[in-house]
């Protein structure tokens, strides 16, 4: 059984009986069908099912958003942003995918040659529970519209979201079997990344699971992408507009509820403006609105799970005991459920708990920097590489330190947030591949040349 908890309250909503190993091997062989069928129509036609996907979420938004912020416990205008953004990605890539999946042509010595772009075969999607439909969808537009098939292995808390999105691409029109969603644990993962039917795994998760999944994949010879983890440094210089960056610093940390791989967790402050942007986002933090994930006023919601939220506390713990001083919260909310108060750490330093790891909850560290180079060397001082957020007034200087980041995303004077039309993806422990735009595409692709004489 998978049981799906409401993290506000902790009770228990529904309980879904676990897929078993018959119904798994039968969805292989169904998708592995449909996509052979699928890879045949034409990508125009392909891209009408986004269009009438698009069409299905929106027409379902509230009913969506509402499963969300059940299982998860996201404040509800951001459960309905995400499914408005899941339907705008389906939009653009029903306008875009005919554009970038057309045959290139490179001359050479033959009469024409170049590259055209088919579609890899099934792709098995395992996916995290933060943004749960958004994380299928900014994969699967892409892959679908590029003639793939999409096995979806959701994670164990977000199983009634798991089984609505695989209802939604069935109304949509989706061929039967393109798309299957199983509810499955992950020890079933092994087998089937192994197995013949699926030709390619993507994982959006913790760096991890993703050590785990990137050696079965390897083992197998299987194409990977990998969206995993992520300690995004915030920026700020002397020369920032400090309250227009610390307003933008507490939405890009507790967005969420701080469950984002690209939430702004290291917030490096040049010395001369410390005090004034740690003021600032501190107040900013208070005013946050704590409550009811159900209540549109609420802005901080409970986190997703109970052994989430002990995780992150023992972070903060040890955090504490390193010497980062606890300037905001820094406990669990005596409440119901999985609530931790909106948490701000001072005097960070390269030594502590915080700056070292990742913590994936409504917690912020502020770090001391001397000058705007010791800024990028503390920003680049981590394991993680995902995003990265520039404050500055000067342009030269912020494209210049732009280029000294290990990021796959530097935003200047912005939140760092995926898009349709750019590309989304991380180095270092942060995984490798690209999604969304046009690079995201080719990933689920076989970038087939061709030669005619
Ligand atoms: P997680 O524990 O790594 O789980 C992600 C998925 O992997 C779930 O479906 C999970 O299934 C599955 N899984 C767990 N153990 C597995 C194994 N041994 N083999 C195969 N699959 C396995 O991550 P999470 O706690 O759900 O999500 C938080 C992490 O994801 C954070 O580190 C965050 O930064 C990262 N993240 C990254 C991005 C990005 O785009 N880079 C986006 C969002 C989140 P079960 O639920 O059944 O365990």
């Amino acid at each position: 059984m998978q049981s799906s908890i409401n993290p506000a309250n902790g009770a228990l909503l529904a309980q879904l009986p676990l897929h078993d190993d018959a119904e798994v091997d039968r969805s292989l062989t169904a998708a592995s069908a449909a996509q052979k069928s699928w890879r045949k129509v034409p990508v125009a036609d392909r891209c009408n099912l986004l269009s009438t996907m698009a069409q299905v979420l929106r027409a379902n938004k509230t009913d969506y958003a509402r499963l969300i912020t059940l299982e998860i416990g996201k404040p509800i205008t951001e459960s309905l942003a995400e499914i408005e953004k899941c339907a705008v990605t389906c939009d653009f890539y029903a306008a875009k995918a005919p554009e970038f999946l057309a045959d290139e042509i490179i001359p050479s010595n033959a009469s024409q040659s170049g590259v055209c772009f088919d579609p890899l075969g099934v792709v098995l999607a395992i996916m995290p529970w933060n943004y749960p439909f958004w994380q299928f969808f900014r994969f699967a537009a892409p892959a679908l519209a590029a003639g793939n098939g999409a096995i979806l292995k959701h994670a164990a808390n977000v199983p009634q979201c798991a089984v609505a999105i695989e209802q939604a691409m069935v109304q949509a029109g989706c061929p039967e079997g393109l798309m299957r969603s199983l509810l499955i644990g992950s020890g079933k993962v092994a087998g089937m990344i192994a197995d013949d039917r699926i030709a390619a795994v993507t994982l959006t998760g913790s760096t991890q699971v993703g050590q785990i999944v990137a050696a079965q994949a390897g083992q197998a010879l299987k194409k990977q992408v990998l969206e995993l983890g992520g300690s995004d440094p915030f920026i700020v210089l002397a020369d920032a507009d400090i309250p227009a960056a610390a307003a933008m610093a507490v939405k890009s940390r507790y967005i969420n509820v701080g469950q984002s791989c690209v939430n702004a967790k290291r917030f490096i402050v040049e010395d001369s403006v410390y005090d004034a942007f740690t003021a600032a986002f501190i107040a900013g933090v208070k005013a946050l609105k704590i409550g009811d994930p159900m209540d549109p006023e609420t802005q901080i919601g409970p986190m997703a799970r109970a052994n989430l939220r002990d995780e992150l506390h023992d972070q903060v713990v040890r955090s504490i005991n390193d010497g980062a001083v606890c300037a905001l919260g820094g406990a669990p909310l005596d409440r119901e459920g999985s609530w931790y108060a909106p948490t701000v750490l001072t005097d960070v330093t390269p030594d502590h708990t915080s700056f070292r790891e990742e913590l994936f909850g409504p917690v912020a560290s502020i770090i001391r920097a001397r000058d705007a180079d010791h800024a990028v060397a503390l920003a680049n001082q981590t394991e993680f590489g995902l995003g990265a957020s520039v404050w500055t007034q000067d342009m030269g200087a912020a494209r210049a330190l732009m280029r000294q980041i290990d990021a796959g995303a530097v935003f200047i004077n912005g939140m760092v947030a995926s898009d349709a039309r750019l590309p989304f993806g991380g180095i270092k422990k942060s995984g490798y591949g690209r999604e969304l735009g046009e690079y995201g595409i080719r990933e689920f692709t076989n970038m087939k040349t061709f030669w005619i004489g």
